[in-house]
């Protein structure tokens, strides 16, 4: 049955309750037909419509699991091309590339780099997702020891890179029941790659180099019973990749072709370190799901996680964290009082500018549905009454005894209705910046 919208309505209850959301059957439907909203959303949907609509509104983005049980890492499910437009789902996994041409020695030392490689960023920890294995050697006993010593090493999921089929098997045994991504199912190699996948339970790269060639691959490997497939088609440079990878994505959600609906594979390895972290870049915004580079080096890997992270998050839902009053350093009685917002980027650069400048201090958190100072204020939730309301719920007014309290510079115009409503307290407008807090906190902790 095709996924229309039409379809769709005559399989759902027609009782126009409302409780998805959205007002009528038929506006559920027509989301439902443009992969917006989700079945589970119907309390009422039929064992009927589950059947029917669910097999049709899969997600045209093959779900992938790669690595062992409690490791292991998910891409695809991707239901649209632009974030704005719901939400991509699974983060790009980042994966170093091994070859098992370095010593063990070498690899002891770097696998423990990505096992311990960590960064924080607005309350999330972001890490190394896999590591790739190149056969670069061509045998069979390095590359089992290179895996086995990348696997133990890393603690990630492994993607297996080799062309000779005794050295995939073998290092397939060795990893037996934690899922390697073999790379890869080529058109001259695909019965005896599709053959191993479906042995060792294991999900496999097809790789060629076009994109007719790609999909007569995906289909054979399709018709054999090979089902978890991610896509590799190089490209000479990265325009080309942006290219083909946007291609794949298009023809798999807005022509529902079947034979690219897969996560897509890049590498970004090989080159410079602005090149690497341009064109990551690049593949990241369209449409990498597994990007292979082949650095630890932060100022590379930073600037990919972050672009990572901020494209992964969910549009329709901030970051937010729990509003109430933190403590930065241990403030006491007379230490300076702040207020901001509960969006997670927020809290994170005051509450860091505050520790920076060494100045301990009480740090209000006002609820706000994860927005920003401005767009708080401009929705009606960070106003003066709002900041009062909070300052009052949370006690703080019984452990201290300077009543002063700093707003954000970008919303100084409700200073006014913040002290009427807070009797008492004497309001100032400090900084429009984080960055610019220290000096104002500084004054204010010499004005005890
Ligand atoms: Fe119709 Fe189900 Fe939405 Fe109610 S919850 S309006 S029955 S689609």
């Amino acid at each position: 049955m095709a996924l229309t919208g039409i379809n769709i309505f005559k399989l759902l209850p027609k009782t126009n309750c409302g409780e998805c959301g959205v007002p009528t059957c038929m506006a559920f439907a027509m989301k439902l037909a443009g992969k917006t909203v989700e079945l589970a959303a119907c309390p009422y949907a039929s064992d009927e419509a589950k059947e029917k609509i669910g097999a049709a509104s899969k997600p045209p983005i093959r779900l992938v699991k790669i690595g062992p049980p409690g490791g292991e890492v998910s891409v695809g499910n991707e239901t649209v091309l632009f974030r704005h437009e719901k939400t991509f789902v699974n983060p790009t996994a980042f994966a170093v590339a091994f070859s098992d041409g370095q010593s063990l020695e070498d690899l002891r030392h770097r696998t423990a780099e990505v096992r311990q490689y960590c960064l924080e960023r607005v309350g999330e920890q972001l890490r190394i997702d896999l590591a790739l294995v190149e056969n670069t050697t061509g045998g069979v006993q390095p590359f089992v020891e290179a895996v086995k010593a990348v696997a133990g090493g890393t603690g990630r999921g492994v993607i297996l890179q080799s062309d000779n089929l005794e050295a995939l098997e073998a290092a397939l045994q060795a990893l037996a029941g934690q899922r390697p991504l073999i790379h890869a199912a080529t058109p001259g190699n695909a019965d005896a790659v599709g053959a191993l996948a479906l042995k060792y339970k294991a999900p496999v790269v097809a790789r060629a180099e076009s994109l007719d060639a790609l999909v007569s691959l995906t289909k054979r490997l399709a018709a054999a019973g090979v089902h978890d497939i991610v896509l590799d088609l190089p490209a000479d440079n990265p325009a080309a990749q942006l290219q083909y990878n946007t291609v794949i994505r298009k023809m798999a959600l807005k022509s529902s072709f079947e034979p690219l609906g897969y996560p897509i594979l890049n590498f970004a390895t090989g080159r410079d370190l602005p090149s690497l972290v341009a064109d990551a870049s690049t593949f990241l915004l369209k449409y990498a799901s597994i990007l292979v580079v082949d650095t630890l080096q932060y100022q590379a890997l930073l600037p990919l996680m972050m672009l990572r992270q901020n494209i992964y998050t969910d549009p329709q839902k901030p970051i937010q964290v729990e509003p109430k009053v933190y403590p930065i350093g241990e403030p006491g009685q007379n230490s300076p009082v702040l207020v901001t917002t509960n969006f997670s980027l927020t809290y994170f650069l005051v509450s860091g500018e505050v520790e920076n400048s060494g100045v301990p201090a009480h740090l209000v958190i006002v609820e706000t549905e994860g927005m920003s100072v401005l767009t708080g204020w401009a929705s009606g939730k960070f106003t003066g009454a709002k900041i009062a309301a909070a300052v009052k719920a949370s006690g703080l007014e019984s452990q201290i005894t300077r009543r002063r309290i700093v707003i954000p510079g970008y919303v100084a115009q409700i200073s006014g209705e913040l002290e009427e409503c807070l009797p008492g307290w004497e309001v100032v407008v400090g900084p429009q910046e984080a960055s610019d807090l220290a000096p104002l906190l500084k004054l204010e902790a010499a004005r005890v």
